[in-house]
């Protein structure tokens, strides 16, 4: 699971400080320097770490932490509302359109698993009372498209397909099949590529313009770490996101990507995949993984 050494070490960190009692301010700093270590190992970009444990330490050498009768408590407090504000503070959720259907365009690069998610968040928010169309405009790689007919069947979904067609144009149409239909979520599988490329975006930029969703988010893979958060600002700045959707936390990602994104591109972790199973796609809670790193 994701954290898992990170926790590790955080944990150790603290039980030596619980230890201790009465707590100087260079037993703090001590601690800090392992927290920012352990950080820094966990692949976490070095200026939100570098910012993070500033503000730790200017909180926790304050009089009141190290006067108080359990300050290595809080001491550990502190770090948890720090790590709970740099991943978002509390939880972001989906935009819904007041005059439905609310349209949601997933992006990413090939193997973030982007038509898995598209799945998963159809079952998601179809189990919340929703009326989800997915649909296939990954055009190039013929396969997208079965796969996600496949999910489609196996979820009971309805899924919108046009061929090869021009990405554009099915986006369009499919928005239009959903009014129809009276869907009241459409969800767009877009094109990945291995790589970011003009091409994409543009393609990317046209479909934004065209339907004008009201929510795109990226899906990265964890497992990547800061290339994740390198992927994610990338797409920030060329297209402009709402939020990001973390896969493969189940996975043993370190964490860095988690523990980056929110900092460095502005954008919020909305939904975490926890495995390949279609029911494994649940809100990002900043509190509940803070919680997990410091156990
Ligand atoms: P795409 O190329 O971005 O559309 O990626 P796919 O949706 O085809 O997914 C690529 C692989 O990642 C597949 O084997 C998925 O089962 C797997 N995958 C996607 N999300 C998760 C996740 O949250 N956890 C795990 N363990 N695997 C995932």
């Amino acid at each position: 699971m994701v954290f898992e050494s990170l926790a590790d070490k955080l944990q150790q960190t603290f039980k030596k400080l619980r230890g201790r009692g009465k707590l100087s301010e260079s037993d703090v700093a001590d601690a800090l320097k392992e927290v920012r270590m352990a950080l820094l190992e966990a692949d976490v970009n070095f200026k939100v770490v570098k910012d993070l444990v500033a503000k730790i330490k200017e909180r926790a050498i304050g009089q009141e932490v190290l006067e108080s009768l359990t300050p290595a408590q809080h001491v550990i407090k502190i770090v948890n509302e720090e790590l709970t504000n740099l991943m978002g503070g509390t939880q972001s959720r989906i935009a819904i359109a007041s005059r439905p259907p609310t349209v949601i365009m997933l992006v990413g690069l090939q193997g973030a698993g982007k038509t898995t998610t598209a799945g998963k968040l159809a079952h998601l928010l179809k189990r919340q009372g929703k009326r989800p169309l997915m649909v296939a405009a990954d055009v190039y790689r013929p396969a997208a498209i079965k796969q996600l007919e496949v999910l489609g069947e196996q979820l009971e979904i309805p899924v919108f397909t046009m061929g090869q067609d021009n990405p554009v144009n099915i986006a369009k149409k499919a928005v239009d099949q959903a009014l129809m239909m009276a869907r009241d979520i459409v969800i767009i599988d877009t094109a990945g590529r291995l790589h970011i490329n003009e091409e994409l975006m543009n393609e990317l930029k046209s479909i934004k313009q065209t339907v004008k969703p009201h929510e795109i988010l990226l899906v990265v893979d964890a497992m990547t770490g800061q290339d994740a958060v390198n992927v994610a600002e990338s797409f920030n700045n060329d297209l402009g996101l709402d939020g990001i959707i973390l896969t493969k936390l189940d996975g043993d990602a370190r964490g860095g990507a988690a523990l980056s994104i929110k900092a460095v591109t502005g954008q919020p972790i909305k939904f975490a995949g926890m495995g390949e199973k279609l029911d494994a796609l649940e809100p990002f809670h900043p509190d509940r993984m803070a919680s997990r790193i410091l156990g």
